[in-house]
């Protein structure tokens, strides 16, 4: 095992392979607050990519309701179960990883869920945490007792990727040029030891070709500066796209970095795994802070007060707004004139969105159509 610098538990970790980041690093943030579990995202990557026989199974983007929701069944809870009681001390993870903690002979702690275990990925759907809601109950008074929220899900493109280190055949990698982990088909032998080693469960078994798949992050439309199929399409607005650097190299222009590293406002899930994950998720500001922090580490605290008093902050209201305002990747962005500009990486403007809407107006009698307006806002 090689000694690895992981910034998301503020220490070196042991994994199977020396530390080799990619020159830029697939990333994305989910203001999961906004999420309203349309499943848009889900088919939209379904009918791009999964849509073939042995496929049918497959979500490689799933939106879950947490906490009761799993795909596959018990994802989260089965493994932190298996990796037992763990500690935070001051912001460092004094816990094991799943790569530290494995037994002799293995690569890491996991288990590879049963067939069935992918049969059902609304399980759990709606269902709320915090007590029965009983007929003509109202609350007026926050935080409320009873919650859930959504939890969408893709591949996390890990800096320190569970499938790549489980298998035996070296057949997954991670692309030098954009941090995207893919699996070769060709080198695959369908040993599944991916699905084991993701501690996410984002690596799928196909029965026909008996290789494995996973989400390939959308890499062609990355590679013409347009983002992934399962962010364009989020009706909600919720996903924000690019690439992150890593903290000592944050970049304040770049809206990913200046959410994750500078705000800290976006916080990837299951830190305490080990794999350094690469989608970033804004608290749901109503639920439990214990339960966030289970889920987001730490941080989970400090991002949900920053998150309130986002109308206080133009610049982070500004990031804000820019998810979901364009297909393109944006690469920096700026607050200018009550305005929130996106550029690409050449400098290009892409996107311009207005800090504050105009409120407008209209008259009740409009001369020019001959007809009456009835404004109902
Ligand atoms: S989320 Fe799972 S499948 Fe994706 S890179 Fe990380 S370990 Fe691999
Ligand atoms: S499309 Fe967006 S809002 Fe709808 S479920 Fe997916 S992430 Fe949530």
């Amino acid at each position: 095992m090689a000694k690895v610098n992981n910034w998301q538990l503020s220490r070196e970790m042991e994994f199977p392979y020396g530390e080799s980041r990619s020159n830029r690093q697939w990333a994305g943030v989910f203001d999961i607050n906004k999420c309203i579990g349309c499943q848009t995202c889900s088919l939209a990557c379904k009918t791009t990519w999964t849509t073939g026989r042995g496929q049918e199974y497959m979500f490689w983007n799933n939106v879950e309701t947490k906490p009761y929701g799993y795909y596959p069944l018990g994802w989260d809870v089965k493994l932190l179960e298996m990796l037992e009681t763990q500690e935070w001390g001051n912001g460092v993870y004094q816990g094991k990883t799943i790569f530290e903690a494995k037994q002799a002979g293995e690569k890491m702690v996991g288990f590879t869920p049963e067939d069935e275990d992918w049969s059902y990925p609304n399980i759990g759907e709606d269902e709320i945490a915090g007590g029965p809601v009983s007929q003509g109950m109202y609350i007026n008074y926050l935080p409320h007792p009873v919650w859930f929220f959504y939890l969408p899900r893709t591949c996390n493109h890990c800096t320190y990727p569970g499938c790549l280190a489980a298998c035996p055949r070296k057949a997954i990698y991670k692309r030098k040029e954009d941090g995207v982990v893919l699996i070769d088909q060709k080198r695959c032998r369908g040993y599944r030891k991916c699905l084991k080693g993701c501690p996410y469960k984002k690596t799928m078994y196909r029965v026909n070709t008996r290789v494995s798949e996973k989400c390939i992050g959308c890499y062609p439309k990355i590679e013409q500066g347009l983002i992934s199929q399962c962010f364009e399409m989020c009706i909600g607005k919720i996903r924000m796209q690019g690439f992150l650097n890593t903290p000592e190299k944050a970049d304040p222009a770049n809206p990913l970095d200046f959410l994750v590293h500078i705000k800290k406002v976006a916080l990837p899930s299951y830190p305490q795994f080990g794999t350094e994950p690469n989608i970033y998720y804004i608290p749901p500001k109503q639920v439990p802070l214990d339960y966030l922090t289970q889920i987001f580490g730490p941080g989970a605290k400090k991002a949900v007060e920053t998150y309130k008093n986002a109308k206080e902050d133009e610049k982070l209201i500004g990031a804000l707004l820019l998810t979901g305002s364009t297909e393109k990747l944006i690469g920096s962005f700026k607050i200018q004139n009550g305005q929130a500009i996106g550029y690409d990486r050449k400098g290009n403007e892409i996107t311009r969105v207005p800090i504050k809407e105009p409120t407008v107006v209209r008259p009740h009698y409009d001369k020019r159509l001959d007809v009456y307006r009835l404004d109902v806002t």
